[in-house]
């Protein structure tokens, strides 16, 4: 390991940030650390160094920053990871270490596609309409206002179960992407499946239930990504191998 490589802080928990972390690893140029929120019980094997667990805010990050020597930090947190990005962005720039980001791009609706686009998780949840049979696809952290609405059934489907109560007119089911478009199409005829509800996470693994509502002709009520702070940004690992070459160059 050469003393002068550059040491890299990757925000991660998506697979583009397991895979830049093998392709730094694999570059003496740079010694790659990638930090996770430690909320997944079993996560995958990531090459170079991890730490798993929240700095504690702002100020944490930006001591563990110093004291780390991290020199450069490139956020590839899901789209979805709002908070993590913001205290990102506000460190990085405290501490003088330039912030970047790997994000891959959302879903565009195409013709023919059914979508009901929504700002946030309550008005995903206001917007299912009576009576509907709601394959939910958001993860695990914020089931609650889908729960209560008890004159709407929902399948919620997960990698790890919810830390809520599942009231009796939910039901939950675990799995793991990818899904291939004839597995949704089955589930969601199955299950009667009259809406399904997903954040606007992009990339393939998870892609093909919007394929599946659209050939089941269901509606799809999209929850839009949060703002992020703006950042020199990069849609996939490749890109962001270049970004950094020119930032650390
Ligand atoms: P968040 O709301 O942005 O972060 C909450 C706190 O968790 C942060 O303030 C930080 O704690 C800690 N944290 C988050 N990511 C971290 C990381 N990479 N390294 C160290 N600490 C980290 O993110 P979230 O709670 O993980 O997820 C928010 C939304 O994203 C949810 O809707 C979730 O379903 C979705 N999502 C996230 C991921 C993911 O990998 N994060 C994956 C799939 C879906 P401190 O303030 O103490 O530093």
């Amino acid at each position: 390991m050469a003393h002068s490589s550059i040491r890299i802080l990757i925000l991660g928990g998506t697979a583009e940030a397991r895979l830049l972390a093998a392709c730094l690893e694999d570059d003496a140029r740079y010694l790659p650390l990638t930090s996770l929120a430690g909320v997944t019980a079993r996560p995958s094997k990531i090459a170079g160094e991890v730490r798993s667990g929240g700095f504690g805010g702002v100020e944490g990050l930006r001591g563990f920053i110093s004291q780390e020597s991290i020199a450069l930090i490139v956020d590839a947190a899901h789209p979805f990871a709002a908070q993590i990005s913001a205290y990102a962005a506000k460190a990085g720039a405290q501490a003088g270490v330039r912030v970047l980001r790997l994000e891959r791009p959302p879903w565009e609706q195409q013709s023919g596609d059914d979508w009901i686009n929504v700002a946030d998780i309550d008005e995903a949840a206001r917007a299912m309409p009576e009576g509907a049979r709601v394959l939910l696809t958001i993860g695990r952290q914020e089931v609650a206002p889908f729960f209560e609405r008890e004159d709407i059934h929902v399948m919620a489907r997960m990698i790890e179960p919810p830390q809520v109560h599942v009231p009796a007119h939910a039901q939950i089911l675990l799995a793991r992407p990818p899904f291939t478009l004839e597995q949704e199409c089955a589930l969601m005829k199955e299950q009667r499946i009259t809406v399904l509800v997903t954040k606007n996470s992009g990339g393939d693994a998870t892609f093909a239930k919007i394929g599946a509502a659209l050939s089941l002709g269901l509606p799809v009520i999209m929850i839009a990504r949060p703002e992020k702070p703006p950042l020199d940004t990069a849609p996939g690992v490749e890109d962001m191998l270049k970004l950094i070459e020119k930032h650390v160059a």
